[in-house]
């Protein structure tokens, strides 16, 4: 019979503690947390492709680099697959072409 404390966990991450039920990632880190770390690698993998397209059209990396990876993350939906994705530079070249569309 586990007590009360026994059912409640703390995130690694972020502190909080946590109900069982929100467990997530065998109780290491929370919901919350683990939808910021995909997030991250996402916006890191777009980045990457971003530097690679760049490269291959020989234009220096912008120097608001960040600010083109952000709004090619908010335009794609990638799902959780994203890294087997063969097609994720189609996505990326065509959110970017949405963003020069926007801002010049
Ligand atoms: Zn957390």
């Amino acid at each position: 019979m586990g007590s009360i404390k026994e059912n409640r966990w703390d995130c690694t991450e972020c502190g909080t503690n946590q109900a069982r039920n929100d467990m997530w990632f065998e109780g290491d880190i929370c919901g919350e947390c683990n939808q910021q770390e995909l997030n991250t690698k996402k916006k890191d993998l777009i980045e990457e492709k971003l530097i690679d397209m760049f490269d291959r059209i020989g234009i220096q990396t912008p120097s608001n680099l960040e600010d083109i990876t952000q709004y090619c993350f908010e335009y794609l939906v990638i799902d959780e697959n994203y890294n087997v994705l063969s097609d994720l530079d189609l996505q990326v070249a065509f959110a970017f072409k949405l963003w020069i569309e926007e801002h010049i």
